[in-house]
């Protein structure tokens, strides 16, 4: 398929170029001494995914470990009550750890192992990240750092408990408003210091190259082995596919297997409370060109071309930007971006519950609640849905929140 120029048969080989880039987004903005570091990290993750031995060690982590192939569901009962389009998830709910972020994680110390250094960095919001990259850390034997606000340490207490557990250092940051940027900001502060020893593991396909590149291609065997599932359970491709969107990870990585395909594909942002800015984080929706944490991508900004302050329901999805690729995907026209509210969220996260016996995370839920209002739409076909993440995080807050529906 060729779309405004970009054939995408051999997409992946050429996106992004050497330099990092997916059109004009991308590229690495970071300081001299830092893009040393990066450059020594782009060389050692060429080397690597070109060793037959690094690959067969992840195929075994993957099959052995985290459980993969993940399998695909029919949500038979949804559908029928929906009307002729039937729906399927691709179930990341059901890798180790509830998400697919251990996907990338895995891959990413893995390589931080192979680079002979002694610990990884990271920052986590609402914890996912962090409890991924401990696992990760403890697998490999390595040294775990994550920061985290303050403010989110007290919200976050299973989470916090669970890195503890697997070994990791869970750092305290108490600057600014506590969260996730401030976090952010003190992990690469410490990755600067200390960057001979350790390496910064970016919790999405963001960040400088070669971050967006390698999360994506980490992430890839989602797509690969959902085209192939879908293909051998129906006998054709499914007319559309819908993620979420947040950093945009999973996306990236289910989307890669259909691009080259005859296939709609819809990434889906958060509303939140509406459009009103600070009220959501859907920043291909409401965004402009910019640069933040090292690339070159649409995010939301203040009035002082800073980091705007974004809200969702989905602590996993309020992030003022989205990956470079996005961005560029975005413009070619090959994914459409829309977006979902909170409230048709929780409505999707109490359906798939009651429907279907599967609690999904509340970020993959913005997914499911666009996928079902596709359904209603499209009156016949199918819709392959990226399940990101299992519910169980998420129970308290929607029981205190929304009550039991
Ligand atoms: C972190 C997270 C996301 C958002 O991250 P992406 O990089 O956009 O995929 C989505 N779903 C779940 C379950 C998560 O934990």
């Amino acid at each position: 398929m060729i779309m405004n120029g970009v054939d995408f048969e051999t997409y992946l080989k050429h996106y992004p170029d050497k330099n990092g880039y997916f059109g004009r987004f991308g590229g690495s903005y970071v300081s001299p001494e830092l893009q040393k570091a990066m450059d020594e990290i782009t060389e050692a993750y060429f080397t690597i995914c070109q060793s037959r031995k690094f690959i067969a060690e992840l195929r075994r982590i993957r099959k052995e470990f985290q459980g993969r192939p993940t399998p695909i569901s029919h949500l038979e009962r949804l559908s029928n009550e929906l009307g002729g389009v039937q729906l399927y998830v691709k179930r990341e709910d059901l890798n180790h750890t509830g998400a697919h972020k251990l996907n990338h994680c895995m891959g990413e110390v893995m390589l931080a192992k192979y680079m002979g250094k002694k610990k990884v960095i990271a920052e986590t919001g609402a914890g996912q990240h962090g409890v991924a990259m401990a696992t990760a850390a403890a697998y490999f034997g390595l040294e775990c750092d994550i920061y985290m606000g303050a403010v989110d340490i007290k919200k976050q207490a299973p989470n916090v408990a669970r890195m503890k557990i697997l070994g990791a250092n869970v750092v305290e940051v108490t600057h600014g408003l506590q969260t996730l940027k401030e976090a952010v900001d003190a992990a690469f502060d410490a990755y600067t210091k200390d960057y001979h020893n350790s390496i910064y593991c970016i919790g999405s396909v963001v960040g400088p190259h070669p971050f967006p590149l390698m999360v994506r291609d980490f992430q890839h065997v989602v797509g690969e082995e959902a085209r192939e599932q879908f293909v051998e359970m129906t006998g054709h491709l499914p007319d559309a596919i819908v993620a979420c969107v947040g950093g945009g990870s999973n996306a990236a990585g289910f989307f890669s297997g259909f691009l080259n395909d005859p296939v709609d594909i819809y990434g889906i942002e958060p509303l939140g409370r509406g459009p009103k800015m600070g009220d959501h984080a859907a920043s291909l929706q409401y965004g402009s060109e910019g640069v933040m944490h090292g690339f070159n991508s649409i995010m939301l900004k203040d009035e002082n071309g800073e980091p705007a302050p974004v809200y969702s329901v989905a602590s996993g999805l309020d992030y003022p930007s989205s990956g470079p690729e996005h961005a560029f995907l975005h413009e070619l026209g090959r994914v459409k971006y829309d977006v979902v509210n909170d409230d048709d969220t929780i409505e999707a996260f109490y359906k798939l519950a009651r429907k279907e016996g599967i609690i999904p995370a509340i970020e993959s839920a913005h997914a499911v609640a666009y996928g079902m209002k596709l359904a209603k739409k499209m009156g016949t076909g199918s819709v392959l849905i990226n399940l990101s993440g299992r519910g169980d995080k998420d129970m308290d807050y929607v029981i205190q929140n929304y009550g039991i529906r």
